[in-house]
């Protein structure tokens, strides 16, 4: 634990199989033409469930709408008519409402049917762009309950209960699909990370295995890395014990005094909340083990002083001298948790500036970077651009490479929320679901990432 002491301690986030489910933007027929069977979203790839099922290949309605009157029905065709055009032109809302007359009209029609819910599923995938999680979660059950051949309906539905949290409605949601689509290895690779969070870790495991038996490739090693974690942790915690406070959810040793932490734990939580802005309404899990246990559960190196992987994982050593210790290690692991809920896929180099911004304070990311770089002879134009950051320090082999990237980061970031505001840099998080770097930049601070790049290495150059 002594390395966790030095000026460039190092912590690590890793957002695990959410990245399953958030893949680039698909491509999906118009309802005219293909009805809901391939459904698509700027956020999320088609699942692989998707398919499993026959598909109508055509919008119109099958007139299975016994003793109707014809006029009603030829309304109905006309409404659904209305409704493809206003999908193809990005008119969502306005198509679920025209679907939702015509099911009034012909409600036993199975395409009409199943077109309204591809008409919720699109509105859904709209709402999640906006950042309305609760009504796009609405959406998508909707969707599900209407369309139930589509385990991607409900599969959208669990994974937005799953980033916020709510954990139970993500396990119900999710045994409900897999009642119909046992084979849907996404699915099973879910459940077996909901599972995994609620500390059902044997139930976790047989989850994990049928997501690697009907998975893909993808889904497959996201499955073994499950296992093998929830594995590790079923070694170590097999006794440990969990505890409910007001703001966490800590699971600990048996018999330790870990617990005398939590105190420390909810003010930093507080101060944290207050300084971004927002307030999570979930309690945050947290993992507290002794050093030994941290390292065989997380498997990392010991200059690491805290994992995120959903829960917030800290070795603890001395509770006597290690208070202040493990309070920063927790601000920066609970930092990770607030933006995994603003943006799962938001770059680590913001990501884990703004975890050590939150960490060590505002203020003094130049320094550090620059009293790095002097220390070691290293010139103030060796620093590496910030696209050129990898997409996760973990795959960095590079010690020295590595603690550049966390004070590059942090020195960036904070220089961000110096100029720009917390305001600024959170909105820029958010946009980032949606829109490259540099336009997400832009858009939250209203000048160029080059431009304050440019300003940034010109501040790094004439630092004292
Ligand atoms: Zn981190």
């Amino acid at each position: 634990m002594k390395s966790i002491a030095l000026p460039l301690a190092v912590l690590v986030v890793i957002l695990l199989t959410w990245a399953v489910f958030a893949g680039p933007p698909g491509e999906s027929g118009a309802l005219a033409e293909a009805g809901p069977s391939a459904p698509s979203s700027p956020r999320m790839a088609p699942l692989p469930g998707l398919g499993e099922t026959d598909q109508p290949r055509t919008s119109a309605p099958s007139g299975g709408a016994g003793g109707r009157p014809p006029q009603e029905l030829s309304r109905a065709q006309a409404l659904n008519d209305q409704a493809a055009t206003a999908l193809s032109e990005g008119r969502s809302a306005e198509a679920v409402l025209l679907l939702e007359s015509a099911h009034g009209l012909a409600p036993d029609d199975l395409v009409l049917t199943k077109n309204l819910a591809f008409a919720h599923y699109r509105v859904a995938e709209g709402l999640v762009a906006a950042h309305d999680m609760e009504a796009a979660g609405a959406a998508f059950r909707r969707a599900w309950a209407l369309d139930g051949s589509q385990s991607a309906y409900g599969l959208h539905g669990a994974s937005l209960s799953l980033r916020a949290f709510s954990l139970d409605a993500a396990l119900a949601q999710l045994d409900e699909v897999l009642a119909s689509h046992p084979e849907s290895g996404s699915g099973q690779l879910m459940r077996g990370d909901v599972l995994n969070l609620l500390d059902r870790l044997d139930e976790a495991l047989v989850a994990y295995d049928l997501a690697a038996l009907h998975g893909d490739a993808t889904v497959a090693a996201a499955a073994a890395t499950g296992r093998s974690r929830s594995e590790r942790q079923l070694a170590v915690e097999r006794d440990y014990v969990s505890e409910e406070t007001e703001y966490f959810v800590v699971r600990h040793p048996p018999a330790s005094d870990h617990l005398q932490l939590v105190g420390v734990l909810e003010r930093a939580r507080v101060e944290v909340c207050h300084a971004l802005g927002d307030f999570p309404s979930h309690k945050a899990l947290v993992v507290l083990y002794p050093p030994d246990a941290f390292r065989a559960v997380t498997g990392t190196h010991d200059w690491v002083g805290g994992l995120f992987d959903r829960k917030i994982r800290l070795p603890i050593a001395d509770l006597a001298t290690s208070a202040a210790q493990v309070e920063s290690a927790f601000r920066h692991e609970f930092t990770h948790l607030m933006v995994s809920e603003w943006n799962p896929r938001c770059p680590t180099f913001v990501n884990e500036g703004l975890a050590q911004v939150m960490e060590y304070g505002r203020g003094q990311g130049l320094d550090r970077l620059v009293s790095y770089l002097d220390s070691r002879g290293l010139t103030r134009e060796s620093l590496p651009a910030l696209d050129e950051l990898p997409d996760s320090f973990m795959s960095m082999a590079d010690r020295e490479a590595v603690s550049l990237g966390y004070l590059l980061s942090f020195a960036f970031v904070d220089h961000v929320v110096g100029h720009h505001g917390m305001g600024a840099l959170v909105r820029w998080i958010v946009a980032l679901e949606h829109a490259p770097l540099g336009a997400a930049y832009h858009g939250a601070t209203g000048r160029t990432l080059e431009h304050e790049e440019e300003l940034f290495r010109e501040l790094v150059r004439t630092a004292r």
